[in-house]
């Protein structure tokens, strides 16, 4: 399972980040990005949950 941030999309809210710090991270620039890749086993399902919860669905997740 694969995890992708559309960048031009995330606004920077943060909430994949703190939702699953084990697969995304927020950078300086204030945009989140993939950090586990791929999705190790133990963390699918949170990474799914923050692309359900981002608020402006920048998260593409893949099989
Ligand atoms: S939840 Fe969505 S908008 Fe918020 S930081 Fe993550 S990718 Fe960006």
């Amino acid at each position: 399972m694969k995890a992708i941030v559309d960048k031009n999309t995330c606004i920077g809210c943060g909430l994949c980040a703190s939702d699953c710090p084990a697969v995304y991270s927020m950078t300086d620039e204030n945009i989140a990005v993939v950090i586990a890749d791929p999705v190790p086993a133990e963390h699918k399902e949170a990474a799914r949950l923050a692309a359900e919860n981002c608020p402006v669905a920048a998260i593409t997740i893949t099989e």
